[in-house]
């Protein structure tokens, strides 16, 4: 099954040079990869069209099998819940705790209370934060606080997980830490895309990797080319 699918897709800002042209790729259920590339090479472009936060020029865009050019108006918000996304600066609410930063997803769904407090637990207790609900987002670690948003996106058990340089703010041992965090989510049933410029990172992990340049996909590596 395919989880997500660019056919071809072209991004153009108003005024703007071509961000993203003629990609094509597409994720399998279960799968994770890397989307690298320099510094305007268009990765958070293609994380915008995921989100629909902009809409492609050219191409389509699929998240399973419905084509987002078709998803309007109020129906963005649900597309959205389908999708996890993770910062790499978490955005917690810092008012709430812990707890309450991981339900929030549930309670958009209007899931029964009961039912939110044995999920939220479950899912701190997946990210080593079991002894943290009550805590407020300011009184955790960087990488604490990090784990905390992969809970939030994961928690209502979306078919994709999206992370925007989840580790750009973390020394090499947590960045490695975390991104153990989602490779172990696959296999849960949420595909994962990660954009990432840390090669030595990509390296260590063994997945596959999108290369972007200049809004060009140029290379898509199997975790089997991926040399030492
Ligand atoms: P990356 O995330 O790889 O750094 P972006 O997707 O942010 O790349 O940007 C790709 C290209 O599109 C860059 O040349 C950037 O300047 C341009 N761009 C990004 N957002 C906009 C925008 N809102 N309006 C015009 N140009 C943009
Ligand atoms: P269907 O899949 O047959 O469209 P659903 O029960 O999944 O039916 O969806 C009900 C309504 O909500 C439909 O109008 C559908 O287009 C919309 N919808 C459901 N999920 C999403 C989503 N992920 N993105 C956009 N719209 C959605």
């Amino acid at each position: 099954m395919t989880v997500l699918r660019f056919e071809n897709v072209s991004k153009q800002y108003p005024g703007g040079h071509q961000a993203l042209v003629d990609v094509s790729f597409a994720v399998d259920e279960g799968e994770m990869l890397f989307v690298t590339g320099h510094s305007g090479a268009g990765k958070s472009t293609l994380l915008k069209l995921i989100h629909l936060s902009e809409r492609p020029s050219r191409g389509a865009v699929l998240l399973g099998e419905r084509n987002l050019q078709r998803v309007r108006g109020g129906k963005v918000a649900l597309h959205r819940r389908q999708v996890g996304v993770v910062y790499q600066d978490h955005r917690l609410l810092t008012d709430r705790t812990v707890g309450e930063n991981v339900a929030l997803p549930l309670i958009l769904r209007g899931t029964r209370r009961a039912e939110i407090g044995k999920r939220v637990r479950s899912v701190l207790e997946r990210m080593g934060l079991g002894h943290r609900e009550k805590a407020l987002p300011t009184q955790l670690s960087a990488g604490e606080q990090q784990r905390v948003g992969i809970a939030r996106a994961i928690i209502a058990e979306p078919p994709l997980l999206v992370a925007d340089e989840p580790t750009g703010n973390l020394d090499p041992t947590l960045a490695a830490e975390i991104m153990e965090l989602f490779a172990g989510l696959p296999e849960r049933g949420t595909s994962v895309l990660v954009v990432s410029h840390d090669l030595a990172l990509l390296k260590r992990m063994r997945k596959r990797v999108l290369v972007l340049d200049h809004g060009r996909l140029v290379d898509d590596i199997s975790p089997q080319d991926l040399a030492e």
